[in-house]
Parts: C-alpha cells; structure tokens; sequence
C-alpha cells in the first residue's frame, strides 16, 4: 500500500499532464476496481473491498510511459485494466493504488497483407479489431464469448481461449503471440519491442510484468461461419457426436454441449424448444450437410440457425464458454463453476462424477485442442453451498484425472497448472524490477521475493 502522501504528490503531478485523463470520484474508484469475479463466491467476499485510490486514462503511449515513471518514482502500484470483464479479480488493485484504463490506446496500426499479422493497440475492443480484420478478408483465431466488450490486450494477459479453441487451441499455443511492445514499470521507464519467444512471458500474467503498448498477432481467413443448433437424448449419444464432429474433416469454429437441464435457463433467443442435451456449432458453409448426416446417424434433431449475425449479440457464440455461466446466474445466483480439461476416456469420469453430485453438477462441454490433439474442455455448473463442498467436489474432479484450471484463485499460477513459470518471474524481474505492476498476482515472484536464498530465485534487489 502507498502512503496517502506518496498518493498526494502523485495525483498532483499527474493533474499537470494533458494527456493523461484522471478521474477520482467514488462511483468511477468503484466502477474500476471490479471485474466479474463474483461469478466466484469464494472470490467475492476477497476481491470487494479492494479499490483503487486513482483511475487514470492515458490518451497516449508516452502518456503511459510518464504515468509508469510517476509511480515508479513515488512508490505506488500500477493495476492496467482493459474492459474488466475478467472473472478471476485480474484488474483488481489488492493493494490500491493507480487502476490505469487502455482504453483509449485502440488502434489497428497495421495488417500485414502478405502474412495476415496485425498489429494492435492493447485498449482495441475484440469486437472492432475483429470487425476490421474482416474488411481485409482476415478474422481473429481465438475470441472469448466476451468478444464484444473484451479489449485484445485483456485478452492476452488475463484470456486463455475461446471461439477457435476447437482449431486454435489456446492464446498460449506458440504461433498466436508473435511480438509486443512493454513499457518497463521503473522510475525511468524503457520501451521495449519484444519478439515472439521474449513476450511469451507477457502472455497470460495478469498484467504483473510490464505494460503492453502494442500488440503482433497471427490471424486466420475470414470464414462466414454457419449456427447449428443438434438435440440429442442421451448424453453419452451426445458426447459421441461431440466427438465424431470434433475428429471430423469439418472446419469447425465453435463446438459446446450443454446438458438438457440448463437449456431451461438460456434466454429465450437462444433457439428452438429443447429435445435433449443441446450441441451448438459454428461451421464453415461447406461443412453444414456433413453435420446433418453425422447427426441422422445419431439419430438427432439437427436445426440449421443460418448464417452469424455479427451484428446482433445473440448467437450461438453468446451461449458458450463463460456466457453459459452467465445466463444460468442470471436464472439463479446459485450457480458457479468449475473449469478443467476432461481425462480420456471422458465419459467414465463424468458419470462417476454425476453419480457423486447429481444435479448440484451440471455439464458444459466445449471441444478444443490441446496439444495439437481433439479434447473435451468442460465448464460445468456448480450449485454453490460451500467453500468446504467445492474444494470436495475439486478433489473429485482431480481423482478422476481432470486437470482443473481453479477459477476462485486470484494468482496467474493457482489458476493455471498450478506452478510456477520461471520466464514470467524473470521478466518481472527485469521490467518490474519493484513489484509495482499489479501486485500480489504473481505467486512466483511473491515466493521469490519471500526466500530470495532460492537458487534461480530473483530478488528486487539483484541487479
Ligand atoms: P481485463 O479484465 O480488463 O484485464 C485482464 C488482465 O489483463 C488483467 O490482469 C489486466 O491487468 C491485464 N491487462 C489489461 N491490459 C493490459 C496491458 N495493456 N498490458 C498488460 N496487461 C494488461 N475468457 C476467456 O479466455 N475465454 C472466454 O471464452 C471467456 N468468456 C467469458 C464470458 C463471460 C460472461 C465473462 C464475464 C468472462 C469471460 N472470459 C473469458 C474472461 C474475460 O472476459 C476475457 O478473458 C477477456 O478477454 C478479458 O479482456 P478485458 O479487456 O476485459 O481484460
């Protein structure tokens, strides 16, 4: 925490700047220092006292290397946020402190016509550098349902996948990153251009290691992608052809399975009266005969949606990966979640864990690739009644071979595989050299910091 003179001086040197906008009143103090981690009760109570003591927007990239510089100089933390759809607390200031919006940092600065890489402010809306991409034949391989409202360097720092994981798999899959800009968090701050092997460290780590002012991605042809909407009635039928569809030659975007029971709390968009466990896929229009043909072999109701209305905010991207979450809390607050990648065989595993917790368990699948290989992602819903019952059903999940991706921990580690990735530790090590970058969420570098005797362990006071 800053001292409340370390706050003065600097509000009051940043007051002077023209291009960097302030804002300190209650509601905006309130408003920037929450994401959506109450989809977490174990996260709530944690997460809702933080606020930030300044929000500051900076309108340019030397805007931010003067706020970096202020705050490295007096000490204060630095907490960057996107559109602060997050659900683990990613842009939560724990220690106060400066909440910095990228917001206005938002331009497509370059599309490489020969390769299809662009190149991106971080504060870009998924959606307009999606819509953009589009105008020049080229779309954006992996999307988070929150695609809309999501800024890409949010995604990058604090996504994993999403829409494209089915072909993509995830951000961190070496191809996706492929350069970036950091502002380094020291009272003279550096610019620094990062090729793709030094920004891996940058991927994913909640904004703790550098301040990301440009961003290079791959990305993918355009393809108007088809909604099908498939009932089946029994979910082993259904996770069958989940599966065929996924092993498939099909040019699929999006694949998500959701059990009959939370089809009742879609909104009423979301497609036509439920006949069973509900698949929804987006495929290239090619593909649309070969699923109504893998479908009547399963003896399964097939409904052809039509083409995606990017425009319109209800389709079938809004019914997968988080929005299913979204819209069974809107029905009822009860429900959490869990998130994990299903051992092989799946099916074994779901019904053990079916028979354990019957309908306080309710499956969401989405198909992705891991490693180059066609696997099950789940989501599931979790009726919420106690900290004590998740860690139970968590250890469960662990039993039967799952590999969980805890979403009620606020660390990048503990959210992740649980260990620690010595690159992002180095990293902050030499562009966060004090600790000032969102602290608190880089469980590596706390461990570092706290036994700094540890060999290969960097300390903020090694050179
Ligand atoms: P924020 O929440 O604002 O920030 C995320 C992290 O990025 C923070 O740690 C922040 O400090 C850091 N950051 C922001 N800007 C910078 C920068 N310039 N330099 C360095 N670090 C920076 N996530 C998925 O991966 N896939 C999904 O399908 C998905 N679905 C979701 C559905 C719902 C309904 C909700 C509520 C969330 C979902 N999410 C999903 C989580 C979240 O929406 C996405 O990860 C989103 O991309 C985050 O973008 P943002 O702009 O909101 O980032």
């Amino acid at each position: 925490m800053a001292s409340s003179e370390s706050l003065a001086a600097l509000a009051a040197e940043l007051a002077t700047d023209h291009e960097l906008e302030l804002l300190c009143g209650d509601a905006d103090l309130q408003r920037y220092s929450k994401d959506f981690y109450d989809y977490s009760p174990i996260l709530q109570p944690r997460l809702s006292p933080c606020r930030a003591d300044l929000v500051v927007r900076p309108i340019t990239v030397a805007g931010v290397e003067r706020l970096a510089a202020a705050c490295g100089r007096h000490g204060v933390p630095l907490t960057l946020r996107g559109s602060g759809t997050g659900n683990y607390g990613q842009c939560v200031p724990l220690e106060g402190g400066v909440v910095m919006l990228c917001g206005s940092l938002r331009e497509v600065e370059l599309l490489d016509p020969s390769t299809g890489v662009v190149t991106v402010q971080p504060g870009c809306l998924m959606r307009d550098l999606d819509q953009h991409l589009r105008a020049h034949g080229r779309q954006l391989r992996l999307l988070p349902s929150t695609w809309r409202s999501a800024s890409i360097g949010g995604f990058l720092a604090g996504g994993s996948g999403g829409i494209g994981s089915i072909r993509w798999g995830f951000l961190r899959d070496p191809g996706h990153l492929l350069g970036a800009e950091v502002i380094t968090m020291e009272s003279t701050p550096r610019r620094l251009q990062l090729d793709a092997t030094e920004a891996e460290a940058l991927n994913h780590a909640y904004g703790t290691n550098g301040i990301v002012t440009r961003l290079q991605l791959a990305t993918a042809p355009v393809v108007d992608w088809h909604q099908i909407s498939i009932d089946v009635e029994t979910w082993s039928a259904a996770v069958a052809l989940l599966q065929r569809c996924s092993r498939s030659a099909l040019e699929l975007h999006l694949a998500t399975l959701l059990e009959r029971s939370v089809l009742d709390s879609l909104p009423p968009w979301s497609g036509p009266e439920p006949n069973g466990h509900r698949l929804l896929l987006l495929v290239a229009p090619d593909g649309v005969d070969t699923l109504a043909r893998l479908a009547a072999a399963s003896g399964a109701v097939l409904h052809d949606l039509g083409p995606e209305d990017l425009a319109g905010g209800q389709g079938i991207r809004e019914l997968s990966w988080n929005h299913t979450t979204l819209h069974m809390r809107s029905a009822d607050a009860g429900w959490t979640y869990l998130q994990m990648l299903l051992p092989e065989p799946e099916l074994p595993a779901m019904d053990h864990l079916k028979q354990r917790w019957g309908d306080a368990l309710l499956w969401h699948l989405e198909g992705v690739r891991q490693q180059g290989a066609a696997r099950l992602a789940a989501l599931p819903l979790v009726r919420w009644t106690s900290a004590e019952q998740l860690d139970a059903l968590m250890t469960d999940c662990r039993e039967v071979g799952a590999v969980l991706f805890n979403p009620h921990v606020i660390t990048v580690e503990d959210g992740g595989l649980g260990v620690v990735d010595g690159d992002q530790v180095a990293a902050k090590q030499r562009f966060d050299p004090n600790g000032l970058l969102n602290p608190g969420k880089l469980r590596g570098w706390l461990e570092s910091i706290s036994s700094p005797g540890c060999p290969g362990s960097p300390h903020p006071s090694q050179g």
